[in-house]
Formats: structure tokens, sequence, C-alpha cells
């Protein structure tokens, strides 16, 4: 009767909310997990430039004090380079896990101004030209003019500097190739490897916040880059997608909106 049919209804609806205790329960105990992952990580990621950082020091102190003659210029040179490239290591660090508490807070502001995005690309891959010709890695921009738009020039600057290092990193060496142009008022930047690819089930989960597909420690990283830049770009108003072939490469494609119409280098619709 009425009363059995309210009585099931309320089962079930018990049954219901126990169902979705357990999953907030299981959703709870993961995400404590990958937290505690994550900062196992960041230590590690943290302490390694420490080492040769201290080292290099060391051996510097002890040239100082030393009786019988300093270190020469070059060795000392040597030295001061390697303790920089920590130095500058531990500070992207920092920074990115400032971006991501700035991200969370939802304090991440940007700074609107008119930017060339073709003359960032350049810019950035510039930038990297010591480290991919050290790797024996040719990087090429293809820009045909400016795209020029209302953007974040440093954020953009950072957009284009994560997915540079990614290719570089993950790149096996290979040919890497950025460009730039502008589709129906947006500004499409594509940066292509030719690397090691990543699994498919795992293209969605790549900008998540501390997701690394990659276990191997070998290539070190905090899984913090892509979610940052997605962030970074979807602020922009833009969108970032990933496709890629495991054992071939991939190719990270961003769209930005609002190309300035005179700088546009689309051919006018007649
Ligand atoms: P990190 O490189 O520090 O791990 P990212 O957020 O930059 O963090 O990237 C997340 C993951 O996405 C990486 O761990 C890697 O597995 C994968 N990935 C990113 N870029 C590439 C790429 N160009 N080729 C292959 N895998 C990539």
């Amino acid at each position: 009767d009425e009363r059995d049919v309210r009585l099931a209804e309320d089962l079930a609806r018990r049954a219901a909310i126990s169902v979705d205790n357990a999953r907030l329960f299981r959703e709870a105990k993961e995400a404590v997990q990958v937290r505690d992952e994550f900062l196992s990580i960041a230590s590690h990621e943290l302490k390694t430039p420490l080492t040769p950082l201290r080292l290099k020091l060391h051996s510097m102190r002890r040239s100082a004090r030393s009786s019988e003659g300093a270190m020469d210029a070059e060795t000392l040179r040597a030295h001061l380079d390697v303790a920089e490239r920590q130095v500058a290591r531990l500070s992207r660090l920092i920074d990115s896990l400032l971006d991501v508490s700035r991200i969370g807070a939802g304090k991440l502001e940007l700074d609107w101004e008119d930017v060339d995005l073709a003359e960032v690309v350049r810019e950035v891959v510039g930038r990297f030209e010591p480290q991919a010709s050290k790797a024996g890695c040719a990087v090429t921009v293809r820009a045909p003019g400016p795209v020029i738009g209302r953007w974040d020039r440093l954020r953009l600057e950072q957009v284009v500097t994560n997915l540079l290092s990614n290719a570089l990193k993950y790149g096996a060496g290979k040919p890497v190739e950025l460009s730039v142009s502008t589709e129906a008022g947006h500004a499409l930047l594509l940066v292509c490897d030719q690397g090691i690819g990543i699994e498919s089930g795992n293209l969605s989960r790549i900008f998540e916040r501390f997701e690394r597909a990659v276990s191997e420690r070998h290539y070190g990283g905090l899984g913090l880059g892509l979610y940052i830049t997605r962030t970074i770009v979807q602020a922009l108003g833009g969108t970032i997608e990933a496709r890629s072939t495991p054992g071939e490469g991939s190719t990270f494609i961003v769209t930005l909106p609002g190309v300035s119409a005179e700088h546009s280098l689309q051919t006018p619709v007649s």
C-alpha cells in the first residue's frame, strides 16, 4: 500500500545518499593521495638543483681559501654557469608554485596590451636557442607577418615558453616547429614536435593540476606547466588542445580571440 511505497522510496533515497557519500569519500581520498604525491614530487624537484649548487659553491669557497692558488678564470666561469642555471631552475619552480596558488585564489591578474604574437614567439625561441642547439634540435618559426591582439605579453611569453620547453623536453631531439597565423579574427599558435607523444587516454588529463602522464622520473617536472598554460589561455578568452600520436609526436593548438583587424592577414571575404 501507500506506506510501503513511501518506505521503499525512503530506502531508495537513503541508498542513493550512501552511494553519493561513498563516491565523495573516494574522491576526497584520491585528492589527498594526489596532493601527497605532488608534495613529494615538489620537494624532490626543489631539492634537486641544490646538490650541484652546493657542490659548486663549496669548491669556489675552497678555491678562495686555498693557499696553492685559486681556480683559473675558465673553471670559475663554468662553476658560476652551473650555479646560475640551478638558481634559475629553482626560481622557475617557485614561480610555477606561486602561479598555481594565485590561480587557486582567483588572483591571476592580466595586464592587457597590444602584443604581436609572432614577435613573442620569435623572442622565446631565441631565448631557447642555446639549449636547443646544444641538444642538436632544430626549432623553426613560421609566421608570415605580425599577429597583433590585445593580450598580456608576459603571460603569452609564459604560454609559449611552457609549450616550447615541453616540445624540447619530450621531443626526442627531433625538429620542433612553431607557427603563428590568423583564422577568422582569431590568432592561431601551433607548437609541433616529433617526440614521444601522449597516449590518447592521457590527452584530456595533461591539462589538469599536478597531472604527469610520464611517470618516469627521468623527465622531471611538477606537472603544473600545462595547467598554468591552459588557465592563462582561457583567461585570455582562448582555447588550447593537444593532438598526439604516441611515438610520433604532439601538436598543441592555441587559439586567441581579438586579433586587430588591420593586422589580420586573412583574406577578406568578398
Ligand atoms: P611537466 O612537464 O612538468 O610534467 P606539464 O604540465 O608541462 O608538466 O605536462 C604534463 C604532462 O603532459 C607531462 O608530464 C607529459 O607527460 C605530458 N606532455 C606535455 N607536453 C608534452 C609533449 N610535447 N609531448 C609529450 N608529452 C607531453
